[in-house]
């Protein structure tokens, strides 16, 4: 019997329209850009999209499984337009190369922005579709954070939103696809879709899944799911830092008919509605969290979470507001990371273990987020950058930080890295020789995917109000280009109603 031919593809941004540093083809050969075979070698057995994709595909005998092109650089500024066309490109020729297709898997994040097009998903998805025709069954992957426009359900129904934030489940949901694929194609199963698009922004502050509103709406969803008619419910936060007509937050649902996935995404765009109030927050700043923390007896460190700076959403890792008050306090058992700063590694690593330099840390990028920072400093440990998530967090992928330097200023400890990445995984720390968890204090560049490992590390988070491209307080950013009526940014009248857009299977 001859095989059925499924493709395998990932193309993952998240964009910050605002952040100074542009993302170009570099920042996707750093993070991971692979072709072909090189696919398996990269993917195979870890908790990611295309993990799930292979995982499902290897064990069906009648599938042969085409890796196409995997490109994904660390969420930052808008990608730029020759970098976005040369993926696309790429991307494109090894569809055409690949000969008959009869299906394609494709991991998106759903957030990605271009210096000229505001939605590039969709405009891939519009490219592959010019290739591969209409009647080859696409299923994407996407991101609880991803800006879903209608335009990318014209292409295909079939999209899967993460459920969990921290995302441990991009692996289920990879998952996911890859069967809705099998069952499209081995048993000849249609399904039908439903999208709202909601005029609304929230901010991803208080957007955890273990609590709070987004809490609530993952059980609602899941509670839809376990109707025998619904195949899939996915509740999209949206990425506010996106500054794109198609920005905020939706909900998708699949169904085995129309009918039940109408009712399933209006009650959850109701519900997502009612509860927006619930994802603001108030967060202290930064000598107020300092104040808390160090009254605070614990027996496990805790965190002070530098949200506004987390590179994870589209930070520069290296503003100096938090870092400052860990030296102006200078406790012991205190360590301040990753904060991102190539050159000080340089000198760091020019000066030798044991050895004592001067540098300038942090504050590159944007000073206006707080100016580099005069020490003098130990040089204790110094790395290559590489290492493996412990996970659960993107378990087992493989990390290059592209450098790092473990030093030590009067009583606090720093990890320097070589690019900005959020200290997700205690790997980050424990790779060049520091134990998070010998620690009273932690100042981290981070949001919430890091609370997946650290969770059962620390005693609590305290997250600040320090200033940065990832502040929460959205009213901060110099919008142009979203809808005029979206909130937080306007208090607006909205009702469901018959906002409904249904989508058709094949
Ligand atoms: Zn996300």
């Amino acid at each position: 019997m001859k095989k059925l031919r499924i493709g395998i593809a990932f193309f993952y941004h998240e964009s910050h329209s605002f952040a100074p540093i542009k993302t170009d083809i570099q920042a996707f050969y750093n993070e991971g850009y692979f072709k072909g075979e090189e696919i398996f070698t990269a993917y195979t057995q870890t908790k990611t999209e295309v993990g799930g994709f292979l995982d499902v595909l290897k064990n069906v005998a009648q599938v042969e499984i085409i890796p196409l092109l995997c490109a994904a650089a660390t969420p930052s500024g808008t990608v730029t337009k020759e970098a976005y066309r040369q993926i696309e490109k790429e991307m494109i020729s090894e569809i055409e190369q690949a000969g008959q297709l009869d299906g394609l898997l494709l991991a998106l994040h759903g957030a990605m922005v271009v210096e000229d097009i505001f939605d590039p998903e969709e405009q891939l998805l519009r490219k592959i579709r010019s290739v591969l025709g209409t009647q080859i069954p696409i299923a994407t992957t996407l991101d609880m954070h991803a800006n879903v426009s209608a335009g990318m359900l014209e292409h295909t129904p079939y999209h899967f939103g993460f459920k969990t934030y921290p995302h441990v489940d991009m692996y289920d949901q990879g998952v996911k696809a890859a069967e809705i694929m099998l069952e499209h194609l081995l048993e000849g199963k249609r399904y039908q879709a439903s999208f709202i698009k909601l005029p609304m922004m929230p901010p991803s502050i208080n957007m955890r899944t273990q609590e709070g509103p987004m809490h609530d709406m993952i059980e609602l969803a899941t509670k839809h799911e376990s109707n025998e008619s619904i195949k899939n419910a996915s509740v999209f936060g949206g990425f506010p830092y996106s500054d794109i007509p198609m920005v905020g937050a939706s909900v998708l649902v699949i169904a085995k008919d129309q009918q039940s996935a109408n009712i399933a995404a209006r009650e959850l765009a109701e519900k997502f509605w009612e509860l927006r109030q619930e994802f603001i927050m108030q967060l202290p700043s930064v000598n107020k969290g300092m104040e808390m923390a160090l009254l605070m007896q614990e027996a496990k460190p805790i965190v002070l979470a530098d949200v506004s700076d987390n590179p994870l959403s589209c930070g520069s890792g290296d503003t100096t507001n938090l870092l400052k008050e860990f030296i102006r306090v200078n406790q012991p058992k205190t360590l301040f990371g990753g904060l991102t700063d190539p050159e000080s590694i340089e000198k760091c690593r020019k000066a030798g273990i044991g050895a004592t330099v001067k540098l300038e840390i942090g504050g590159k990028t944007s000073p206006e987020f707080g100016y580099p920072v005069e020490v003098k400093a130990k040089v204790i440990a110094l790395s290559d950058g590489v290492f493996y998530n412990s996970g659960p967090f993107n378990q087992h992928l493989r990390v290059d930080v592209k450098g790092a330097a473990y030093i030590k200023v009067d009583k606090v400890d720093i990890l320097l890295i070589g690019r900005p990445m959020s200290a997700n995984d205690p790997e980050m720390f424990r790779h060049i020789g520091i134990e998070p968890t010998s620690y009273n204090l932690l100042g981290l560049k981070v949001k919430n995917h890091f609370r997946a490992a650290f969770d059962p590390l620390i005693s609590r988070v305290i997250y600040v109000d320090a200033p940065g491209v990832a502040s929460h307080e959205l009213k901060n950013f110099p919008y142009k280009n979203i809808p005029e009526d979206i909130w937080p940014l306007k208090d607006i009248d909205f009702t469901v109603g018959e906002e409904v857009e249904s989508y058709d299977g094949y």
